[in-house]
């Protein structure tokens, strides 16, 4: 291939290979040299050598970093992705959580020895507690999904102890996947509640299909519209008349930070996830962290172990009859706790209100600048993020999914698409409070120039996008057998 600039990608690292290169010089070892065939059962030799690439260090790091530079991430770009909060990972929590004591602490150290570790877990769960209005939290569960999956379980248990079997959990159509395929996972039937057009909660919907056999209502708060529910607090109570207990999805706590409390609004159970609300990086499968929070009813079923504190002394307690059990290996993503932790203790309790004010101040500006060139799902106000409709552009042939792609040839990352499912060709855009002024504008004035666009040339938007290293995929099958290999493009 020709000396171009994506012939440099073109290569796998193996394909970099020459043999005897390597990327390490060791001292010549000053120990007996033994044969191994000598030291270790023949079942347990290798026959042949491994396949693995030989190449120098300088190899390996500009091969790397040149995948990396094909990467798209919050820290190079612009990352509307709605009901993600794909929001700036401040370095400070990355250095807390490569400090030695952290990082290099065994799992299985004993407690007596990992004490600072367990303050941190203990002072998180007491923080997330305080933030949500909640009297008790675990810090287990590896991700929203998780939380929700761990949070159902204990109010299985609730209801069981309470000698009630009761089978369903409702969920709103407006929903996240997650919501149903965890309840699902546990056990229960999913009941879909239809929202109403504004994508809120009927809630006369809602008390028609509360009954005995109903252990729960999940819902999100604000909801996927980016709207907060303004009946929430009768819906929480028409739920607990009913003995329903009433779980928060919070992964829009972005929006009510310092502002309201799930706690307060007659919540149950809710989980968080600190990889959005609470900076811990996010994406590519993780790590994530989504602690969940219950109310004192619900205490005696947190998963074990749960992290006490007498006098000065943490301990883990495992001994817990209620428990549901443990969840997670060892005590759940515990970088992700100490990322969390110290951005809470940075931004503080005033901080901390800034961020949900500024997050609702950037996601109702985008709205306002979109409005006239885009149909908005609901008119504003908007909670942290906003969702508006390319039904006036699939008019004229061009769909969510052709923006999107058009946006990235534009510089920007590409909006959450189709989701919530009850908005046709939706575009959920959420800015985050992280982003300026500036970005905002540039990023509104990309998406009027899609929209211009579209009236003008909708073909060069079918084309999109035209500047990326791959260019239109099959995205079912780009997830499910990624082929990463540059020359073997469609
Ligand atoms: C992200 C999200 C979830 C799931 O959280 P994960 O951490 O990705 O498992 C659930 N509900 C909503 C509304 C979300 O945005």
């Amino acid at each position: 291939m020709a000396h171009t600039a994506a012939a440099a990608y073109d290569k796998l690292i193996f394909e970099l290979s020459s043999p005897g290169r390597v990327a390490w010089s060791l001292a010549d070892a000053d120990v007996p040299e033994a044969d191994a065939r000598k030291l270790l059962p023949e079942k347990h030799l290798r026959k042949d050598a491994p396949a693995l690439p030989e190449v120098s260090e300088f190899d390996v790091v500009r091969h790397y970093s040149r995948l990396s530079r094909m990467n798209y991430g919050v820290d190079t770009h612009f990352y509307p992705l709605g009901s993600c909060t794909m929001k700036y990972n401040p370095r400070i929590n990355e250095d807390m959580a490569r400090l030695p004591g952290f990082a290099r602490l065994h799992p299985l150290a004993a407690e007596t020895l990992a004490q600072g570790a367990l303050e941190l877990m203990h002072a998180l769960a007491w923080d997330l507690a305080e933030i949500a209005g909640m009297d008790a939290v675990s810090l287990q569960p590896a991700a929203g999904a998780q939380g929700e999956f761990t949070g159902v379980l204990m109010i299985r248990a609730y209801h069981l102890s309470r000698g009630e079997k009761r089978t369903k959990v409702l969920i709103p159509d407006s929903a996240h996947g997650t919501n149903p395929a965890s309840t699902a996972i546990a056990g229960y039937e999913v009941v879909e509640v239809k929202s109403l057009p504004n994508g809120e909660v009927d809630v006369n919907a809602l008390a028609r299909t509360l009954d005995t056999d109903v252990a729960a209502f999940m819902i999100t708060v604000p909801n996927t519209l980016g709207m907060f529910e303004p009946r929430i607090v009768e819906i929480t109570e028409l739920c607990h008349a009913k003995g329903v207990q009433v779980y928060m999805d919070g992964a829009n706590l972005n929006a009510i930070l310092g502002i309201t409390r799930p706690g307060d609004l007659g919540f149950d159970v809710c989980h968080f996830n600190l990889h959005k609300t609470f900076t811990t990086p996010h994406g590519g499968g993780g790590p994530g962290a989504g602690p969940v929070g219950v109310k004192a009813h619900l205490e005696p079923f947190l998963p074990v172990p749960v992290v006490t504190k007498d006098g000065d002394a943490y301990a883990l307690d495992w001994k817990r009859p209620k428990s549901i059990g443990k969840l997670q290996a060892f005590w759940g993503n515990f970088g992700m706790l100490v990322r969390a932790y110290t951005y809470i203790r940075t931004m503080g309790p005033d901080g901390l209100r800034a961020v949900s004010d500024n997050a609702i101040l950037n996601a109702n500006y985008i709205m306002k600048r979109l409005e006239k060139d885009y149909d908005v799902a609901v008119p504003g106000p908007c909670m942290h993020e906003c969702v508006v409709s390319a039904r006036r552009q699939k008019k004229l042939g061009v769909t969510a999914t052709d923006i999107a792609k058009r946006l990235l040839d534009l510089g920007f990352y590409a909006p959450s698409t189709y989701f919530p499912l009850i908005v046709e060709e939706a575009l959920m855009i959420e800015p985050t409070e992280t982003e300026a002024k500036e970005t905002l504008d540039q990023f509104c004035d990309a998406m009027i120039q899609i929209a211009r666009e579209t009236e003008a040339n909708a073909a060069v938007i079918h084309d999109a996008p035209l500047t990326t290293p791959v260019r239109r995929l099959d995205q079912t099958k780009a997830a499910r057998e990624p082929d990463l290999r540059w020359s073997r493009r469609p």
